[in-house]
C-alpha cells in the first residue's frame, strides 16, 4: 500500500515537473513573442517615419520628381506639377512617361525605363519633354529604380536646361561667327578648310582659297568714322553671301579682311567667272548715311593642291598672292604662282636685314637735282633713299619702305634721312654748292608720329639748316589718310618755316579742297602725266598739266614737275609757266660726290637754251 502511494506522488511530481517546465516554455516563448511583436512595431514605425521623410524631401525638392509604377506615373512632386505645367484640366498623375516625351526620344526612354526594370544602373540623359499642354522643352533626366508603396517603380529627377542649352548655342555660335558680320570667323573658316581639304582629296576635287582686302578701307573708317565702316563691311558681307554658292564658305579674317573658300564640285570646273562676280558686286556703289561709297577689293587665290598641301600654306600663299595683287595696282585679282614664292623670299630676307639696317650703316641717300626753269639753276635736290641689301644688292625704296612702315622701324630710317639730308646740304654751302634747298620723302607711318616735329627740330639744330630749305614731300594719299591729324602736324612744321610739297600730285585719292586747307607750299606734277605728254596740244595729258600748273599757281603753289626726259616735255613745262623740273633729261639720282660735281658743273645759261 505504501509502495502504492509513494509511486503516485512520484508520479504527481514528475507531472508537476512537466507542467511547470511546459509553463516556463510557454511564459519564454510569450516573451519572444512579445518582443518580436514589439521590433516589428518598432521596425514598422522606423520605416513610416523614413517614408514620411523621403515624401517631404521630395515635395521639397526644387527638382521635378515624378515616380512611375506599372506603366503610369504614381507621384509627382510640386516642382513636377509647376514644370510640366499641370492645371486643373490636365494631370501628370495617371498618364505615361511617353506621354510627356517628344516623339523623337520615346523609344529611347522606353528603352531605358525597360533596361532599370532589369536591373541596369541608373541613368542620366538628356531629351525633350512635353509639357502637358504640348509645347516641348529641353531637359535632363536622371532616372532610377526603386520600390513605391511595396511595388517595383521609375523615379525620374527632371530640371528644364532649356536655358543653359540656349547659352551653350550662343556661347558655341559666337565661337564660330564674326560679331560684327555674322560671317564665320577665323577658327570656323580654317576649322572648314581643313575639312574641305580632307574630302578633296577623296573625290580628288580642286578647292580655291581666296584672300579678299577692301581697298583703302582705312581712309574711309578715318574719313566717315567707324559706324559707317561697321555698315560698309556689313553691306560687303551681305554682297558676297549673295554671290556665292552654297558650298562656298565665307569668313571674316578681321578688320577689312575676308576668306573664301570655294570647291569644285565633280561637274563643273573651277571658273574665275565667280570671282569676277565677287569683284563686281563690291564695286557697285554702297549708300550708308546720305554718303555714296565706292570701294575697291584686291583677291589672291591659291589652289588646292598645288599651291599648298594644308590650310595653313593655302591661307598664306592666298594672302601673298593678294598683297602682289595690292602692290600691282588693286582692285584686282592675283592667283597664286611661283614668282609670288619669289617675291616672298625676297620680302623675308628685307624684313630680316631691316632689323639692324641703322646699325649696319648699308642705308645711303642719292640727290636728284632739281632746275628751276626761271633762272636755269639748279635749286635743290631730292633725297631718295637707298639699300645696300647685304644679298639682295642695291634697292630702290619702293622695295623696302612698305615693309619698315609695317614696323617701327620706319621712324628709326625716316629721322635718319631727316637728319642725314639736312647736314649734306649744310656741308655742300660750306664747300661752296651755294643755299640749295632739299626735298625729304615721308612715310605713312610718320606723319602721326608725334615725333615727326621733333625729329625735324633736331635735325634742323644739328645741321645749322635754317628751315625754308627743307622741305617735306607728302604723298595725297597719307595727306588724306587722316585730314585732322595732318593739318595739325603740318601746320606746326609750316608755322616753323619747314616747305611742304604735296608728291605724286593726281595719282592718289584727291579731293582739291584739301589742297586749299592744307598747308602747302609747293606742288608736285607725278611723272606719268609728264611722260605721257604729247606733241598733239589737245591730248588729255597735256590739258591736264596745263589745269595743275594753272590750279597750283591759283593757289600761291610752286609746281615742280618729275619725271621729265626729253627736251619735248622740258619744252612744254617751261612754255606753261612750270616752275621747276626734275628728271633723267638732267640727271638721275646721284651719290653725294657726284652731286656735288654736278651742280659745280651746271650751266645755268645752257639749261635756259635748251
Ligand atoms: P618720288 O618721291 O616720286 O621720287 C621720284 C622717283 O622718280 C624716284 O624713284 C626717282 O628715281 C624717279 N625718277 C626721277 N626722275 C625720273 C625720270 O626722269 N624718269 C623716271 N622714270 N623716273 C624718275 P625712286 O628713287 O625709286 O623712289 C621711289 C619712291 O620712293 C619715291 O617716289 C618716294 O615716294 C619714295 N622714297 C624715296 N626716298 C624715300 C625716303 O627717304 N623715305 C620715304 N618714306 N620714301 C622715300
Ligand atoms: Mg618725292
Ligand atoms: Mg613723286
Amino acid at each position: 500500500m505504501l509502495n502504492r502511494d509513494n509511486a503516485h506522488s512520484r508520479q504527481l511530481d514528475r507531472e508537476k515537473r512537466a507542467r511547470e517546465q511546459a509553463e516556463r516554455l510557454l511564459e519564454q516563448k510569450s516573451r519572444e513573442l512579445f518582443r518580436q511583436a514589439t521590433e516589428r512595431e518598432n521596425a514598422l514605425k522606423a520605416l513610416t517615419q523614413s517614408e514620411e521623410r523621403y515624401r517631404l524631401i521630395v515635395e521639397l525638392s526644387p527638382d521635378a520628381i515624378l515616380i512611375e509604377s506599372e506603366g503610369k506615373i504614381a507621384f509627382v512632386n510640386d516642382a513636377a506639377r509647376h514644370l510640366f505645367v499641370e492645371n486643373n484640366g490636365r494631370m501628370l498623375q495617371g498618364l505615361s512617361v511617353l506621354e510627356i516625351t517628344t516623339a523623337k526620344f520615346r523609344s529611347q526612354v522606353a528603352d531605358s525605363i525597360e533596361a532599370l526594370r532589369n536591373g541596369a544602373e541608373p541613368s542620366h540623359s538628356e531629351e525633350i519633354a512635353l509639357r502637358l499642354d504640348g509645347s516641348p522643352f529641353e531637359v535632363s533626366v536622371k532616372r532610377a529604380f526603386v520600390t513605391y508603396e511595396g511595388r517595383p517603380a521609375i523615379q525620374m529627377v527632371v530640371r528644364d536646361v532649356s536655358e543653359r542649352k540656349k547659352l551653350e548655342s550662343q556661347l558655341a555660335y559666337q565661337a564660330t561667327h564674326d560679331s560684327l558680320t555674322g560671317t564665320s570667323n577665323r577658327a570656323s573658316l580654317f576649322a572648314h578648310l581643313s575639312k574641305s581639304l580632307i574630302e578633296a582629296d577623296l573625290h580628288g576635287l580642286p578647292v580655291w582659297v581666296a584672300f579678299l582686302d577692301l581697298d583703302r578701307f582705312k581712309q574711309i573708317n578715318d574719313r566717315f568714322g567707324h559706324q559707317v565702316g561697321d555698315q560698309l563691311l556689313i553691306t560687303v558681307t551681305k554682297r558676297l553671301t549673295h554671290v556665292l554658292r552654297h558650298t562656298d564658305l565665307l569668313g571674316r579674317f578681321g578688320g577689312d579682311e575676308f576668306v573664301i573658300v570655294m570647291k569644285g564640285s565633280p561637274t563643273e570646273t573651277m571658273s574665275t567667272d565667280l570671282i569676277e562676280r565677287l569683284m563686281n558686286s563690291i564695286r557697285e556703289p554702297i549708300k550708308i548715311e546720305g554718303n555714296h561709297l565706292r570701294v575697291g577689293c584686291s583677291f589672291g587665290v591659291a589652289t588646292y593642291p598645288n599651291d599648298g598641301k594644308t590650310a595653313d600654306e593655302l591661307l598664306a600663299n592666298a594672302d601673298a598672292a593678294m598683297y602682289r595683287a595690292k602692290q600691282t595696282g588693286r582692285n584686282r585679282c592675283q592667283f597664286y604662282n611661283s614668282d609670288i614664292q619669289a617675291h616672298l623670299l625676297k620680302r623675308s630676307s628685307i624684313e630680316i636685314a631691316l632689323a639692324d639696317i641703322l646699325e649696319r650703316e648699308k642705308l645711303f641717300i642719292e640727290y636728284q637735282p632739281q632746275i628751276s626753269l626761271q633762272t636755269g639753276m639748279i635749286s635743290g635736290a631730292e633725297a631718295l633713299l637707298r639699300w645696300a641689301h647685304p644679298e639682295l644688292g642695291r634697292l630702290t625704296p619702293d622695295e623696302f619702305i612698305p615693309i619698315a612702315e609695317e614696323t617701327s622701324i620706319i621712324n628709326r630710317i625716316g629721322a635718319w634721312v631727316v637728319r642725314k639730308a639736312c647736314e649734306q646740304i649744310a656741308e655742300w654751302e660750306q664747300h661752296g654748292l651755294g643755299q640749295l634747298r632739299v626735298a625729304v620723302n615721308l612715310s605713312a607711318r610718320q606723319l602721326p608720329e608725334l615725333t615727326l616735329s621733333s625729329i625735324v627740330e633736331s635735325a634742323l639744330i644739328s645741321s645749322g639748316l635754317t628751315p625754308e630749305r627743307l622741305e617735306l614731300e607728302l604723298t595725297e594719299t597719307l595727306m588724306m589718310s587722316d585730314v585732322a591729324l595732318t593739318q595739325k602736324t603740318l601746320q606746326e612744321l609750316k608755322q616753323r618755316g619747314v616747305q611742304i610739297a604735296i608728291d605724286d600730285f593726281g595719282t592718289g585719292y584727291s579731293s582739291l579742297v584739301y589742297l586749299q586747307t592744307l598747308p602747302l607750299s609747293s606742288l608736285k606734277i607725278d611723272k606719268q602725266f609728264v611722260q605721257a605728254l604729247s606733241d598733239d596740244a589737245k591730248h588729255t595729258s597735256n590739258q591736264i598739266v596745263i589745269t595743275l600748273i594753272k590750279l597750283a599757281h591759283s593757289l600761291n603753289l610752286r609746281v615742280i614737275a618729275e619725271g621729265v626726259e626729253t627736251t619735248s616735255q622740258l619744252n612744254f613745262l617751261r612754255q606753261h609757266g612750270c616752275d621747276e623740273i626734275q628728271g633723267f633729261l638732267h640727271s638721275r639720282p646721284l651719290r653725294a660726290n657726284d652731286f656735288s660735281s654736278v651742280v659745280k658743273n651746271h650751266s645755268a645759261d645752257q639749261w635756259l637754251a635748251l
